[in-house]
């Protein structure tokens, strides 16, 4: 195993937590294991931030731990319309507020680090599954594909326009033709 001070994604906050330190900065690479074999990754995703203390907002609250990063990376995927790939660039941000237990079980917005040590790497894995489109598009307009031809729309003409394509008028038009036997 590899010790937690050289796992990059992995930050020991104890120094912040202990009041010995003010900020630790972090930056790491990682690649998403996306679901979705039409996304595919030519490089890793980025991951640059830093944990600080936040002093309290009033006398009676404690002081916080936020940490906040941001997650850039491309990626491409297929238009869900003419398969065509799609170049994406992504610039994701986060912030959260981190403490080592839950006081209130209720506080759902805060990210733990048992013990201090805080897993950036599955946080940022979260945030890009949380942006990732559930579609994507070539163009706001894409034609998409004849299904009955295969042509892309966007660039051809359907040469398939005299067979039926519709589900639904395919059914009405094998009805005609029984009629017609
Ligand atoms: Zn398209
Ligand atoms: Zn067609």
């Amino acid at each position: 195993m590899i010790p937690v001070s050289e796992q990059k994604n992995i930050i020991d906050l104890n120094p912040i937590f202990k009041g010995d330190a003010k900020n630790i900065d972090f930056s790491f690479e990682f690649s998403p294991e996306c679901m979705d074999e039409d996304v595919n990754f030519k490089k890793p995703v980025s991951v640059t931030g830093k944990a600080y203390e936040k002093a309290a907002a009033s006398r009676n609250s404690e002081n916080l731990v936020m940490a906040e990063f941001i997650l850039r990376g491309e990626y491409t995927a297929l238009c869900s319309r003419c398969l065509e790939e799609v170049p994406v660039n992504f610039e994701y941000t986060a912030e959260y507020a981190v403490a080592p237990e839950l006081q209130n079980e209720e506080e759902s917005s805060v990210m733990l680090a048992p013990a201090g040590i805080l897993d950036i790497g599955e946080a940022a894995d979260a945030l890009f599954f949380m942006n990732l489109p559930s579609k994507h598009l070539c163009k706001e307009d894409c034609k998409g594909i004849c299904q009955g031809c295969g042509k892309s729309l966007n660039t051809e003409k359907c040469t398939c326009s005299g067979k039926n394509i519709n589900p639904r008028l395919a059914v009405l038009k094998k009805l005609l033709d029984k009629q017609e036997n």
